[in-house]
Protein backbone atom coordinates (compact mmCIF):
# COMPACT_ATOMS: atom_id res chain seq x y z
CA UNK A 1 0.00 0.00 0.00
CA UNK A 2 1.18 3.35 -0.76
CA UNK A 3 1.44 6.37 1.85
CA UNK A 4 -0.75 9.08 0.57
CA UNK A 5 0.69 12.23 -0.47
CA UNK A 6 -0.09 15.43 1.51
CA UNK A 7 0.51 18.87 -0.57
CA UNK A 8 0.51 21.62 2.26
CA UNK A 9 0.83 25.38 1.60
CA UNK A 10 2.74 26.45 4.94
CA UNK A 11 1.84 29.93 6.11
CA UNK A 12 -1.40 30.28 7.15
CA UNK A 13 -2.10 26.86 6.74
CA UNK A 14 -0.15 25.03 9.32
CA UNK A 15 1.61 27.82 11.34
CA UNK A 16 1.18 31.55 11.56
CA UNK A 17 2.36 34.83 13.59
CA UNK A 18 1.91 35.27 16.65
CA UNK A 19 0.22 38.37 15.46
CA UNK A 20 -2.28 36.35 13.55
CA UNK A 21 -2.27 33.38 16.62
CA UNK A 22 -3.90 36.61 19.18
CA UNK A 23 -6.18 37.90 16.23
CA UNK A 24 -7.80 34.39 16.68
CA UNK A 25 -7.19 34.64 20.25
CA UNK A 26 -5.09 31.23 19.77
CA UNK A 27 -1.80 30.71 21.91
CA UNK A 28 1.31 29.64 20.56
CA UNK A 29 2.94 25.99 21.12
CA UNK A 30 5.72 25.54 19.54
CA UNK A 31 8.23 27.68 17.11
CA UNK A 32 7.24 26.64 13.51
CA UNK A 33 9.69 29.20 11.61
CA UNK A 34 12.63 31.97 12.43
CA UNK A 35 13.12 35.58 10.99
CA UNK A 36 16.33 36.67 9.18
CA UNK A 37 17.52 37.42 12.92
CA UNK A 38 16.51 33.64 13.66
CA UNK A 39 14.49 34.47 16.31
CA UNK A 40 11.32 32.93 16.41
CA UNK A 41 8.57 34.33 14.35
CA UNK A 42 5.74 31.99 13.40
CA UNK A 43 4.73 29.30 15.78
CA UNK A 44 2.20 26.21 15.52
CA UNK A 45 -0.81 25.58 17.98
CA UNK A 46 -1.30 22.80 20.25
CA UNK A 47 -3.62 21.23 17.45
CA UNK A 48 -1.53 22.02 14.36
CA UNK A 49 1.71 20.79 15.90
CA UNK A 50 -0.41 16.83 16.42
CA UNK A 51 -1.84 17.78 12.64
CA UNK A 52 1.76 17.54 11.46
CA UNK A 53 3.49 15.34 13.45
CA UNK A 54 0.38 12.94 12.73
CA UNK A 55 1.34 13.89 8.90
CA UNK A 56 4.70 13.56 8.85
CA UNK A 57 4.35 9.60 10.48
CA UNK A 58 1.98 8.73 8.04
CA UNK A 59 1.82 10.13 4.91
CA UNK A 60 4.35 11.43 2.20
CA UNK A 61 4.61 15.30 3.02
CA UNK A 62 5.38 17.90 0.43
CA UNK A 63 5.77 21.64 1.72
CA UNK A 64 4.03 23.90 -1.51
CA UNK A 65 4.94 27.46 -0.45
CA UNK A 66 5.88 31.20 -1.53
CA UNK A 67 8.86 30.74 0.86
CA UNK A 68 11.98 30.93 -1.06
CA UNK A 69 14.43 27.97 -0.14
CA UNK A 70 16.66 30.28 2.79
CA UNK A 71 12.86 30.95 4.07
CA UNK A 72 11.99 27.67 3.91
CA UNK A 73 15.10 26.47 5.71
CA UNK A 74 14.08 28.33 8.59
CA UNK A 75 10.90 26.39 8.81
CA UNK A 76 11.71 24.26 11.87
CA UNK A 77 9.41 20.98 11.22
CA UNK A 78 11.34 18.32 9.63
CA UNK A 79 10.09 17.47 6.32
CA UNK A 80 11.64 14.60 4.80
CA UNK A 81 10.47 14.43 1.20
CA UNK A 82 9.76 16.70 -2.00
CA UNK A 83 9.48 20.63 -1.38
CA UNK A 84 8.07 23.26 -3.91
CA UNK A 85 9.23 26.63 -2.96
CA UNK A 86 9.30 30.27 -3.94
CA UNK A 87 5.83 29.61 -5.97
CA UNK A 88 6.31 26.81 -7.37
CA UNK A 89 10.03 28.06 -9.13
CA UNK A 90 11.98 25.43 -7.01
CA UNK A 91 11.70 21.67 -6.77
CA UNK A 92 13.92 19.94 -4.59
CA UNK A 93 13.99 16.20 -4.43
CA UNK A 94 14.07 14.77 -0.53
CA UNK A 95 18.09 14.79 -0.76
CA UNK A 96 17.24 18.63 -0.95
CA UNK A 97 18.88 19.16 -4.22
CA UNK A 98 17.06 21.02 -7.13
CA UNK A 99 15.44 18.97 -10.07
CA UNK A 100 17.13 19.52 -12.75
CA UNK A 101 14.95 18.97 -15.40
CA UNK A 102 12.30 21.91 -13.58
CA UNK A 103 15.30 23.83 -13.20
CA UNK A 104 16.15 24.05 -16.99
CA UNK A 105 12.44 24.87 -17.43
CA UNK A 106 12.24 27.68 -15.34
CA UNK A 107 15.45 29.12 -16.33
CA UNK A 108 14.44 29.46 -19.58
CA UNK A 109 11.10 30.75 -18.99
CA UNK A 110 12.26 33.26 -17.14
CA UNK A 111 14.85 34.99 -19.56
CA UNK A 112 12.15 36.84 -21.19
CA UNK A 113 11.51 37.93 -17.27
CA UNK A 114 14.83 39.10 -16.11
CA UNK A 115 14.44 43.20 -17.15
CA UNK A 116 11.07 43.42 -17.11
CA UNK A 117 11.46 42.33 -12.83
CA UNK A 118 14.30 44.69 -12.30
CA UNK A 119 12.16 47.85 -14.09
CA UNK A 120 9.24 46.75 -12.21
CA UNK A 121 10.77 46.95 -8.51
CA UNK A 122 12.67 50.24 -9.92
CA UNK A 123 9.33 51.83 -10.51
CA UNK A 124 7.35 51.03 -7.68
CA UNK A 125 10.06 51.98 -5.39
CA UNK A 126 10.18 55.37 -6.45
CA UNK A 127 6.75 55.73 -6.37
CA UNK A 128 7.01 54.52 -2.42
CA UNK A 129 9.94 57.14 -2.00
CA UNK A 130 8.17 59.66 -4.04
CA UNK A 131 4.72 59.30 -2.25
CA UNK A 132 6.96 58.88 1.13
CA UNK A 133 4.85 55.22 2.03
CA UNK A 134 6.97 53.27 4.16
CA UNK A 135 6.86 50.21 2.10
CA UNK A 136 9.49 48.28 0.14
CA UNK A 137 9.55 46.43 -3.11
CA UNK A 138 11.66 43.29 -3.51
CA UNK A 139 13.16 40.65 -5.97
CA UNK A 140 13.26 37.12 -4.82
CA UNK A 141 15.61 35.09 -6.25
CA UNK A 142 16.59 31.59 -6.47
CA UNK A 143 19.12 29.43 -8.45
CA UNK A 144 22.36 32.08 -7.72
CA UNK A 145 20.81 34.87 -9.02
CA UNK A 146 17.52 34.55 -11.16
CA UNK A 147 15.11 36.70 -10.38
CA UNK A 148 11.72 34.92 -10.06
CA UNK A 149 8.81 37.52 -8.60
CA UNK A 150 8.63 40.40 -7.23
CA UNK A 151 7.03 41.62 -3.91
CA UNK A 152 6.05 44.41 -1.85
CA UNK A 153 5.07 44.87 1.64
CA UNK A 154 4.31 47.73 3.94
CA UNK A 155 6.55 48.55 7.12
CA UNK A 156 2.88 49.66 8.99
CA UNK A 157 0.31 47.21 8.71
CA UNK A 158 -1.98 49.69 9.74
CA UNK A 159 -1.53 51.82 6.15
CA UNK A 160 -1.84 48.64 3.87
CA UNK A 161 -4.10 50.98 1.36
CA UNK A 162 -1.40 53.40 0.66
CA UNK A 163 0.21 50.54 -0.96
CA UNK A 164 -2.36 48.88 -2.91
CA UNK A 165 -3.32 52.68 -3.96
CA UNK A 166 0.27 52.74 -5.50
CA UNK A 167 0.55 49.03 -6.95
CA UNK A 168 -2.89 49.78 -8.93
CA UNK A 169 -2.20 53.15 -10.23
CA UNK A 170 1.14 51.99 -11.47
CA UNK A 171 -0.34 48.37 -12.84
CA UNK A 172 -2.73 50.76 -14.71
CA UNK A 173 -0.46 52.46 -16.07
CA UNK A 174 2.32 49.78 -17.21
CA UNK A 175 0.12 47.15 -17.44
CA UNK A 176 0.52 43.61 -16.25
CA UNK A 177 0.87 41.37 -19.32
CA UNK A 178 2.59 38.09 -18.13
CA UNK A 179 2.01 38.38 -14.58
CA UNK A 180 -0.82 37.49 -12.29
CA UNK A 181 -0.95 39.01 -8.79
CA UNK A 182 -1.11 37.80 -5.38
CA UNK A 183 -3.18 39.59 -3.29
CA UNK A 184 -3.05 38.47 0.94
CA UNK A 185 -3.09 40.64 3.80
CA UNK A 186 0.55 43.11 3.80
CA UNK A 187 1.78 41.07 0.25
CA UNK A 188 1.32 41.88 -2.89
CA UNK A 189 3.07 40.07 -5.53
CA UNK A 190 3.51 40.24 -9.25
CA UNK A 191 4.47 36.76 -10.69
CA UNK A 192 5.01 35.69 -13.97
CA UNK A 193 2.65 33.13 -15.14
CA UNK A 194 5.14 30.48 -15.52
CA UNK A 195 6.06 30.62 -12.19
CA UNK A 196 2.97 28.98 -10.24
CA UNK A 197 2.64 26.40 -7.51
CA UNK A 198 0.20 24.19 -9.74
CA UNK A 199 2.71 23.95 -12.61
CA UNK A 200 5.17 22.50 -10.10
CA UNK A 201 2.83 20.53 -8.90
CA UNK A 202 1.46 18.75 -12.16
CA UNK A 203 5.24 18.38 -13.10
CA UNK A 204 5.90 16.75 -9.83
CA UNK A 205 3.00 14.39 -9.74
CA UNK A 206 3.74 13.55 -13.36
CA UNK A 207 7.23 12.77 -12.25
CA UNK A 208 6.03 10.69 -9.43
CA UNK A 209 3.80 9.08 -11.24
CA UNK A 210 1.00 8.81 -8.81
CA UNK A 211 -2.20 8.47 -10.86
CA UNK A 212 -0.67 5.57 -12.98
CA UNK A 213 0.40 4.32 -9.34
CA UNK A 214 -3.08 5.24 -7.36
CA UNK A 215 -1.39 6.85 -5.05
CA UNK A 216 -3.51 9.44 -3.16
CA UNK A 217 -3.10 13.12 -2.93
CA UNK A 218 -4.58 15.75 -0.47
CA UNK A 219 -4.04 19.42 -0.89
CA UNK A 220 -4.46 22.45 1.97
CA UNK A 221 -4.05 25.45 1.44
CA UNK A 222 -5.55 29.08 2.49
CA UNK A 223 -4.80 31.53 -0.65
CA UNK A 224 -6.79 31.79 -3.42
CA UNK A 225 -3.39 31.73 -5.11
CA UNK A 226 -3.14 27.94 -3.76
CA UNK A 227 -6.12 26.91 -5.74
CA UNK A 228 -4.06 26.40 -8.44
CA UNK A 229 -2.47 23.06 -6.69
CA UNK A 230 -5.72 22.44 -4.98
CA UNK A 231 -8.04 21.58 -8.20
CA UNK A 232 -5.24 19.09 -8.78
CA UNK A 233 -5.69 16.90 -5.80
CA UNK A 234 -7.58 13.76 -4.66
CA UNK A 235 -9.38 15.90 -2.34
CA UNK A 236 -8.51 19.20 -0.84
CA UNK A 237 -8.89 21.15 2.45
CA UNK A 238 -8.51 24.42 3.79
CA UNK A 239 -8.36 26.13 7.31
CA UNK A 240 -11.16 27.46 9.19
CA UNK A 241 -10.19 30.79 8.40
CA UNK A 242 -8.63 32.28 5.39
CA UNK A 243 -8.73 33.59 2.42
CA UNK A 244 -10.66 30.58 0.07
CA UNK A 245 -12.57 29.97 3.21
CA UNK A 246 -14.42 33.17 3.77
CA UNK A 247 -14.44 33.21 -0.45
CA UNK A 248 -16.53 29.95 0.34
CA UNK A 249 -18.40 30.59 3.22
CA UNK A 250 -19.29 33.66 1.17
CA UNK A 251 -20.79 32.36 -1.72
CA UNK A 252 -22.47 29.45 0.03
CA UNK A 253 -24.22 32.24 2.40
CA UNK A 254 -25.24 33.48 -0.45
CA UNK A 255 -27.30 30.56 -2.19
CA UNK A 256 -28.67 29.93 0.90
CA UNK A 257 -30.07 33.68 1.14
CA UNK A 258 -31.33 33.19 -2.38
CA UNK A 259 -33.17 29.39 -1.71
CA UNK A 260 -34.49 31.52 1.55
MG1 LIG B 1 -0.64 30.37 2.93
Amino acid sequence: MSKPIYLIDLDDNVFQTKHKLEMQNKKAFKTAALDRQLKPISFLTHCQSNFIDWLLKNADVIPVTARGTEETSRVDIKFNSWKIMTHGAVITNPNGNPDSDWKNHISKELSRYQDVLHNKQQILTKAFNDNNVKAWARINYEYNDLAIYLVTKHTDRMLLHEMYDIADKLDKKYGTDGFYIHRNGNNIAWIPKCIQKGLAVEFLLNKLKTEEKGIPVIGFGDSISDHTFLKQCDWFGMPKSGQITSLLNCQIAKLEQKND
